[in-house]
């Protein structure tokens, strides 16, 4: 359903589902879009977030200074072609005393640091907005469903029915996914490392599990040590791998996996691009990288921890070549076939995470120490999960139990809508609106990240950015990826406005 032929006198109505990073992402790159494009009309953005309406989401909703950006500052900036607006913006805050944080890390400031500057760029924006005469409302309310209308689309929220859209931005990040039901509702499983009433459910001297071993649980076991926690951390997850860890970060010239190389290649195939990252690593590194080490996981959680950190103490070259792959990772994505597409899914995206989503060194560093202690281990291949008089219990291949009266699920968001219970999950699952890619994404235009309807064509004025899209794009959550998302969706709608105008 397009949103053509409106009168010059109709407010348009924009619809923004998800108030987190992307969301805001969208939002501002949608008024710098219309500021250069000159648009006249009648302008309504309404933001719709099941929780507060501030752009900080998920991820930068905490305010536990533990919790590190895992990106580096320098490349995070929420303007389009500014990547280091974030930095810029950082180092004038110290500068003026503005930041009281002693000894900061420049390049991994915590979280909480980055949300303060998503939400007064929010804030700025919606100055602007203001000015430019464009009317922008905020509803804290869960979204229900999205539907189609005679001209445009509707969105229905658990407070009310069928509101009409001319366009709609679906950024929702991920889904939540089905978890052991029966166990969720106890009052010592804690749902989520970033629940706000985390740390007072937690006894200091009470032993923990936490399952997951990815950032979210570095990120449970952090806020735990910051509210002096005393007892256990068993860590468990299929792999049993903690995150890599993240050096200084330098900019570096990619010469192999560049731009040329993906547009002059009709496709891809999985040893073409092994071949262009080893001799990238070469470049970097003077020395080929071995694989069959990569996906080794025999050593020590400790012992590989103990290594990345004396390794980052150094520049790691080939880190900031993987870093600067950012931007062209999805147009790789979009070269393979299916089956190499499959095989990265199915067996090497577990290892190429650790490396992408690191840890920066102070968490490592932290994380080392409790090792040491003896208060910190992680565990691989869980096979069952109960609760018996009062502890929970994990047990794992090796037959090894482990016991602690409190359970983290720190596994995160599910990016296959069909796993999640979600009322709006279940719609678009069967929405004629939407098609999901075989892995549950939601299949859209990589051009303008308009949704792919059931039919095969586009549901022009409907996008889709950020997690829900995993599958269609590789790379789906990281800052840079979303800002150049949000300023494709941003152009497409402007130009429409425009063109309906002329
Ligand atoms: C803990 C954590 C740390 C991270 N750290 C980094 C980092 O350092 N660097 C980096 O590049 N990336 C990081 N990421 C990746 C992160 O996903 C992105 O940076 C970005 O924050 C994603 O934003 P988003 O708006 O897509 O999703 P979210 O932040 O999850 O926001 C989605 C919003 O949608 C709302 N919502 C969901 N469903 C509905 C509904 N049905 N109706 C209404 N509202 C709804 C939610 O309430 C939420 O506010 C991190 C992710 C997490 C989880």
């Amino acid at each position: 359903m397009s949103p053509n032929n409106m009168s010059k006198e109709k407010t348009l109505k924009i619809g923004i589902i998800g108030s987190g990073f992307t969301g805001v992402s969208c939002f501002v790159n949608i008024i710098d879009a219309f500021l250069s494009k000159d648009i006249l009309n009648k302008i309504e953005i309404t933001f719709f977030d099941k929780g507060s309406v501030n752009g900080r989401g998920l991820a930068y909703s905490t305010r536990c200074a533990a919790h590190l950006l895992n990106t580096p500052s320098g490349t995070v900036g929420i303007l389009c072609n500014k990547k280091d607006h974030f930095k810029q913006w950082l180092l004038s805050k110290l500068k003026e005393g503005i930041l009281n944080y002693p000894d900061i890390d420049h390049q991994h400031p915590p979280r909480e640091i980055y949300g303060q500057y998503i939400e007064e760029m929010f804030e700025l924006y919606l100055q602007k907005a203001v000015l430019m005469g464009i009317n922008v409302n905020k509803k804290k309310e869960e979204v229900t469903e999205i539907g189609s209308a005679d001209l445009g689309y509707t969105i229905s929220t658990a407070q009310s029915n069928k509101l009409h859209f001319d366009y709609i931005i679906l950024a929702v990040g991920g889904f939540d996914s089905e978890k052991p039901a029966l166990l969720r509702h106890l009052k010592d499983f804690i749902i989520s490392p970033y629940d706000e009433d985390f740390n007072n459910k937690i006894d200091k001297v009470d032993d923990v599990l936490i399952i997951g071993t990815r950032l979210s649980c570095v990120d449970a076991i952090l806020a735990l040590e910051e509210n002096g926690h005393k007892g256990k951390v068993m860590c468990v997850s299929e792999s049993g791998l903690l995150p890599r860890v993240i050096g200084e970060y330098n900019a570096k010239e990619r010469l192999f996996i560049t731009d040329e190389f993906i547009e002059s290649s009709e496709t891809i195939s999985l040893s073409d691009l092994f071949n262009a990252i080893g001799s990238e690593y070469f470049l970097q590194e003077g020395v080929r990288p071995d694989f069959k080490d990569v996906f080794k996981t025999s050593f020590s959680p400790q012992k590989t921890l103990r290594y990345e950190i004396v390794k980052t103490k150094k520049k790691r070259f080939w880190q900031d070549s993987l870093y600067n792959t950012n931007h062209v990772l999805n147009k790789v994505w979009h070269k393979l076939d299916i089956k190499s597409k499959n095989k990265i899914i199915q067996k090497y995206l577990k290892f190429f995470l650790i490396y992408r989503a690191a840890m920066p060194r102070r968490s490592a560093c932290k994380l080392l120490k409790l090792f040491e202690e003896g208060r910190l281990s992680l565990h691989k291949k869980p096979v069952s999960i109960s609760f018996h008089e009062g502890l929970f219990e994990i047990s794992l291949s090796n037959r090894t139990i482990l016991k602690a009266k409190h359970i983290i699920d720190a596994t995160g968001l599910s990016y296959c809508i069909c796993s999640s219970n979600s009322d709006l999950a279940k719609n678009i699952t069967n929405s004629e609106l939407f098609s999901l890619n075989q892995w549950g994404g939601i299949s859209v235009s990589t051009e303008t990240y308009q949704s792919v309807n059931k039919g095969g064509g586009f549901s022009n004025g409907l996008f889709v950015v950020g997690g829900a899209v995993f599958g269609t794009d590789l790379v789906t959550n990281l800052i840079e990826y979303i800002v150049e998302c949000t300023s494709k969706v941003a152009q497409t709608i402007a130009k429409n406005i425009k063109e309906e105008a002329l």
